[in-house]
């Protein structure tokens, strides 16, 4: 079981840096599919989500070249396997990448052998295709399971399941540590859609029903600012997240690209990946 282990002092980011904004693409596409109560996936839903993997991605990584920011790509296995050109092109443009299941399974509901060989199918997955060996993890409906399972059967350094705090931590079990980045319902997944009412037949994070993309700025913009003005004072950090199928259409590119625009003249902003954050994070730190 693992526990988490306390810094002997507060982070501090780089010189000049007041508040790092923590960009994660969720390439998923049409993986989390929903579906009827017989099983079937709902073919509206599956189509509409296609759009990730044949266009959004394509767009998203458009507009982070156009600003120069590089993001984690946080790819399903199963999604490597259909766009393997979107994930290429991810890789030769310098993004971070990290495993995000194999098909966007609830991984909450599955018992831990189950859980443990999706790991390690989607670890040989992009080994196999891609060449490469993964560092970093997201599930984004992680089990009671999953940190022990990565601890104890991975090597990967960082994880970025949870939802519980605006700094990353270092968490240790079977005998090693890994950091823990946690993400934050802020991201597109919640803003993108309708959260309050009967937002779908099936769960609120369909795409039937969606938000303007004013809504969705909107809330980027004061949960930056909100950590902006905390961040004078403490140490914060602002994780970002956007998926390809919904973020990737083109009025919602608009609106992050909107928001990469506003906050770029802020003092001490910077846009980073996981790789770069942990890395901040570990040469602040003695533990
Ligand atoms: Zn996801």
């Amino acid at each position: 079981m693992w526990k988490e282990r306390y810094p002997k002092q507060p982070v501090s980011w780089p010189n000049g840096v007041r508040l790092p904004i923590l960009i994660s693409v969720h390439h998923q596409s049409e993986e989390a599919t929903c579906t009827f109560p017989d099983g079937q996936p709902d073919p509206f839903d599956v189509s509409e989500r296609q759009y990730g993997g044949r266009r959004g991605a394509w767009r998203l990584l458009e507009i982070l070249d156009r600003h120069g920011i590089k993001g984690t790509w946080l790819i399903c296995g199963a999604t490597l396997e259909k766009y393997p050109a979107v994930s290429r092109a991810v890789k030769k443009a310098g993004h971070a990448i990290a495993g995000h299941t194999y098909a966007h399974e609830m991984i909450c509901n599955l018992p831990a052998h189950a859980e443990l060989e999706l790991i390690k199918k989607t670890a040989s997955v992009f080994e196999d295709l891609l060449g490469e060996r993964l560092r970093g993890w997201r599930t984004c409906y992680a089990s009671h399971n999953t940190v022990d399972l990565l601890l104890e059967h991975t090597d990967f350094e960082w994880d970025g399941s949870m939802w519980n705090d605006d700094l990353p931590y270092v968490i240790e079990g079977a005998g090693r540590q890994i950091l823990e980045m946690p993400f934050a319902t802020y991201s597109d997944a919640a803003l993108a859609v309708s959260i309050s009412g009967s937002a779908s037949p099936i769960t609120p994070f369909s795409t039937y029903h969606s938000n303007t993309p004013d809504f969705i700025f909107n809330g980027w913009k004061a949960a930056f600012e909100g950590l902006y003005e905390m961040a004078a004072t403490r140490p914060a950090m602002m994780p970002l997240v956007v998926h390809d199928f919904t973020a990737g259409r083109p009025s919602r590119v608009k609106a992050f690209n909107d928001f990469i625009n506003y906050v770029k003249p802020f003092e001490g902003v910077v846009f980073t990946h996981h790789e770069e954050l942990g890395k901040w994070w570990r040469n602040s730190h003695s533990l």
